[in-house]
């Protein structure tokens, strides 16, 4: 088993700090990669409407004889869905396709600003988690003036804000931002999509000086931050190898050479211009 520690969310529950990322897991392989996953101590899994694997996901939770209880699953709001009543009829969709009563943690995916209507959908998150269908609800690609809309509207804040970050990308405005108002921040694509980074020197002497590989530096250099993350691999030697990080730490001089590789270096969309339905 391994030694994933947990997070505590203001609302009192409980995340693995360490999970599976799928998207771009297609749907086809989807069960059998999480079945993997299962099986190496994984027990956070991270899907989203969008992805179109949750059916996979919940193939391979169905199959895997492992108690509900033990494991975190997360889905997300995606933003065609966005709105009161369309927000709540697909997060049925998502459990219908996930097997499941109830998701851990539920996710507006994108704001989608111009649009507008993240505070409606929220309402409606806040509704999904008083009916027992979400256990937790947060956002996804949050900035500050988002989040401070939801909770001037409901009172309600989100347990996480899940936003690029990376070392190529280390948010730390909106790291200070959630650390003062209690919320915990998931980091996606948290190798930076396994690209140039993977090769830089800094990266690679810290890795020697471990005995570890680069991607799990990068990794343990999120745990220690406090973050949550869930990396996306397909291939069983590099799933295996992604949760292999509890037996070693970082230094705070490895830390602050990391910390020196921020480049405000976004690899995906910008949350404020994001509008894709
Ligand atoms: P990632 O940073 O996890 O990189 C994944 C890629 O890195 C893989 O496709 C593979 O090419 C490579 N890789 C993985 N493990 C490796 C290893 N040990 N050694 C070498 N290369 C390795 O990128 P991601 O998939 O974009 O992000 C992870 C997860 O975050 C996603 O699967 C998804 O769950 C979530 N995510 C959420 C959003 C959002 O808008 N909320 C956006 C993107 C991703």
């Amino acid at each position: 088993m391994s030694n994933v520690p947990f997070l505590t969310l203001s609302d009192g529950h409980r995340i693995p700090q360490f999970g599976l990322g799928v998207w771009q897991t297609p749907a086809g392989q989807t069960a059998q990669v999480v079945a993997a996953a299962l099986e190496l101590g994984y027990r956070h899994i991270d899907t989203a409407a969008i992805y179109g694997n949750e059916e996979g996901v919940g193939q391979a939770i169905a199959t895997s004889g492992i108690a509900r209880d033990e494991l975190f699953v997360t889905t997300k709001l995606w933003n065609a869905d966005q709105g009161y009543d369309s927000a709540l009829k697909a997060l049925d969709t998502s459990l219908a396709k996930l097997g499941l009563d109830y998701v851990d943690l539920y996710l507006i995916h994108w704001p989608c600003p111009a649009q507008d209507r993240f505070v409606d959908s929220w309402k409606a998150l806040v509704q999904a988690r008083k009916d027992g269908k979400a256990r937790s609800i947060g956002v996804s690609n949050f900035r500050a003036q988002d989040i401070d809309r939801i909770v001037e509207a409901t009172g309600v804040a989100p347990a996480v804000d899940q936003i690029e970050l990376h070392p190529l990308l280390q948010q730390d405005e909106l790291r200070a931002y959630a650390a003062a108002h209690g919320i915990v921040v998931e980091s996606w694509s948290p190798l930076a999509q396994g690209g140039e980074l993977l090769h830089d020197p800094a990266l690679q002497a810290i890795a020697a000086r471990h005995g570890k590989s680069v991607a799990q530096v990068i990794l343990r250099w999120h745990i220690q931050l406090g973050l949550v993350v869930f990396p996306k691999s397909v291939t069983p030697a590099r799933i295996a190898e992604n949760i292999d990080i509890f037996d070693f730490a970082l230094s705070d001089q490895d830390m602050a050479a990391i910390a020196a590789l921020d480049a405000g270096k976004r690899l995906g969309p910008d949350p404020a211009a994001f509008e894709m339905v």
